[in-house]
């Protein structure tokens, strides 16, 4: 048994999803795979940031449970600040809902998700991609294709299929839920950096619970229950968490092969995430998208690293300021709230990434330091 399409799409996440409504909009034809439904949702908090909300080609509203300029940050629970943006600076989503709403999209364009039990085997030539797998009725099928996207997430079977190994991913993180009833209170979006080392516990409110996690970005660090269970007691009056998972989050895209001949890499399988929160939604939109527009051309993977190369850059650069800001706190945590509080925001807000907010408040900075007023200013007038 087998079947052609212009293009393969592994993964119905935000970057698989991302990929196939652009393609299927513009008219391709799509083989779009993801593993047989009733698999666990996929673990993640639903935050999607403005840059994240704008990258989506509808209103993500109607999934938007609750919205919020304000992001309450401590260093272990101590010197609470209010980090607040003149617009939204998080919309919160809850992320099977998100999932839904996305595919939805996709689906109402023409596309149809082909369950799938597990992939075999991929094979490559001058002309395409053949995929070997297994489907949902345990029959061994191939499709075959001129491209292949490869969205499936921090394990990329499709990598190690291709690559022998998947994305090595470097971040971890481990969420529960909340309900509200059992919360002692009703916390705001709330980040506590230094809750484990390298990292940060989060509590994201969404209606009718909270979604409670910690985050390291070490390689090879394990968070554990007890400590997720240990921080909601203490921030929210109880230890209740309900689906209680962990995941790896791959985050140096940086340094990884974006394509592998006609297999073009997305999202967490090619480690577009950012390490310094580990925000992971935008980088797999951004990439679905680019993946999809450069498969209609012939030189497809050199055109994706053209396109990608910006926000490839931005993680090498997050990357350092991660390493700069966990290997110094609680003396970054400072440095964050009395300086950079409000140029971070202002970008947050106004949909841009924490280079672009850094850049922007540094030019800012400059130009009011040679401005004739200033210049004034420091020769002792006040005007
Ligand atoms: C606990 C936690 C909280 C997070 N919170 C946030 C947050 O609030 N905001 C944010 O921006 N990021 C967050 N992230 C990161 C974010 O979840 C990921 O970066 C994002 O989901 C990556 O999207 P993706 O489409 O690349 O991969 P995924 O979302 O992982 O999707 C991969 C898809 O591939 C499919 N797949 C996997 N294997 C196979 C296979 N063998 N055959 C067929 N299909 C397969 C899966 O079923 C899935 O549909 C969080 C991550 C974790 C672990």
């Amino acid at each position: 048994m087998g079947t052609e399409a212009e293009v393969i799409v592994v993964g119905s996440g935000p970057a698989g999803t991302a990929a196939v409504l652009d393609l299927v909009r513009a008219g391709h034809d799509v083989l779009w795979l993801d593993r047989l439904p009733g698999a666990r949702p996929k673990p993640c908090a639903g935050g999607l940031t403005p840059k994240a909300a704008a990258r989506l080609r509808a209103d993500v509203s109607p999934v938007v449970r609750e919205r919020t300029p304000v992001i309450r940050m401590s260093w272990r629970g101590y010197r609470a600040s209010d980090f607040r943006g003149s617009d939204d600076v998080c919309l919160l989503t809850h992320r099977p809902e998100l999932d839904d709403w996305h595919r939805g999209l996709a689906c109402a364009a023409g596309a149809v998700i082909t369950p799938v039990r597990r992939l075999l085997r991929l094979r490559q030539d001058t002309q395409g991609v053949s995929l070997t797998v297994l489907d949902e009725r345990d029959t061994v099928c191939t499709w075959r294709a001129r491209w292949l996207i490869a969205a499936d997430g921090a394990h990329s079977p499709v990598r190690r299929l291709v690559l022998g190994q998947g994305a090595v991913p470097v971040a971890v993180a481990l969420e529960g839920l909340l309900a509200r009833d059992v919360c002692r209170r009703w916390p705001g979006m709330q980040f506590d950096f230094g809750e484990v080392a390298g990292g940060y516990g989060w509590l994201f409110p969404k209606g009718d619970h909270v979604n409670v996690g910690l985050y390291c970005w070490h390689p090879g660090v394990t968070l554990g229950q007890p400590q997720l269970l240990d921080y909601a007691r203490r921030t929210l009056g109880s230890d209740a968490l309900t689906d209680i998972q962990g995941y790896p989050i791959a985050t140096h895209g940086d340094q990884l092969p974006l394509s592998a001949g006609r297999v073009l890499f997305a999202g967490d399988a090619a480690g577009l995430a950012e390490p310094l929160l580990g925000e992971g939604i935008y980088g797999a939109l951004l990439s679905g998208q680019q993946a999809a527009a450069a498969v209609l051309n012939e030189d497809a993977a050199s055109v994706y690293a053209r396109q990608m190369a910006r926000w490839r850059l931005e993680l090498r650069h997050t990357r350092q300021i991660t390493r700069l800001f966990y290997g110094t706190l609680p003396l970054a945590f400072g440095v964050l709230t009395h300086l950079l509080k409000s140029p971070l925001m202002e970008g947050a807000a106004a949909g841009l990434t924490l280079v672009q907010s850094k850049r922007r408040w540094l030019t800012a900075a400059a130009a009011r330091a040679s401005s004739p007023a200033c210049s004034q200013t420091s020769g002792g007038r006040r005007d």
